[in-house]
């Protein structure tokens, strides 16, 4: 680990530095392996936050999960200098690269996000003409990640937009029917490809409405974090 530094109260930024022999697709993710000086070991998976073209080095936004075996290691005890094992990166079924076009349509809830920044970070620097869309959904201001970051390149970005939901402030939206078909009328035509992760049952309603509103299930990909 080269670095760390606070996302949010919850959620922390860790560096690794990776000597892969070829960069990741944004979207993958890694699986990372504690092993205690018993033998003992813990696996947890964690999307790369950092896009492709950050070479050498990968950030990890790790959210701390309540009595969370792994998370709370990070948070409380893990510090620049330690060796900690990384293999990957794995899960190329849910990540994008600039060959692969849009327009696209990203759907994360709470840190869901990480690997949809990762997309829209390569989008950016790699493939600023490709339309794109993120319906973020989060309880507050305060919780959602890299918000200044994602209102920025909203504000910055041509082609790029952004629809928050957040459910405990202000108009208390959820994502809903409504919200996603605002969404949708953001992009110049219907998105080539779909991407969405959160928590399960995020990912499931998340899905339906896709479905719903009439995107083709062979566009959509999701991600579960648990
Ligand atoms: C592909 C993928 C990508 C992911 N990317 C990210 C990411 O970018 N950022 C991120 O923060 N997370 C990510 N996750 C989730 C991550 O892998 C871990 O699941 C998460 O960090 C929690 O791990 P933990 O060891 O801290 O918690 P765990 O120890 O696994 O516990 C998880 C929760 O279960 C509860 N629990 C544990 N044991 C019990 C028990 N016996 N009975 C009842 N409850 C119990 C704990 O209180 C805690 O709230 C990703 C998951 C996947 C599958």
């Amino acid at each position: 680990m080269v670095a760390r530094e606070p996302v949010t109260d919850t959620v922390t930024l860790f560096r690794f530095a990776v000597d892969w022999p070829a960069p990741q697709r944004a979207g993958q993710y890694v699986e990372l392996r504690l092993t205690a000086p018993d033998g003992y070991t813990a696996q947890r998976f964690y999307s790369i936050a950092s896009p492709p073209s950050q070479r050498g080095t990968v950030d990890l936004l790790v959210a701390l999960a309540e009595d969370g075996e792994v998370s709370r290691f990070f948070h409380e005890v893990a510090a620049p200098g330690d060796e900690i094992e990384l293999r990957g990166p794995a899960g190329l079924p849910f990540s994008w690269a600039p060959a692969d076009g849009g327009p696209l349509l990203l759907i994360g809830g709470g840190s869901g996000l990480v690997p949809l920044l990762a997309m829209l970070r390569e989008r950016a620097a790699a493939a600023p003409d490709v339309p794109a869309v993120l319906v973020y959904a989060a309880r507050t201001r305060t919780e959602a990640l890299c918000l200044d970051e994602l209102e920025t390149r909203a504000r910055t970005e041509p082609g790029f937009d952004l629809v928050l939901a957040l459910s405990r402030e202000g108009a208390a939206r959820r994502l809903d029917a409504d919200l996603l078909s605002q969404a949708l009328s953001r992009l110049p035509a219907p998105p080539r490809h779909t991407f969405i992760c959160g928590s399960g049952g995020f990912v499931e309603a998340a899905s339906d409405l896709a479905v719903d509103a009439g995107l083709p299930a062979g566009t959509i990909r999701t991600e579960r974090f648990g």
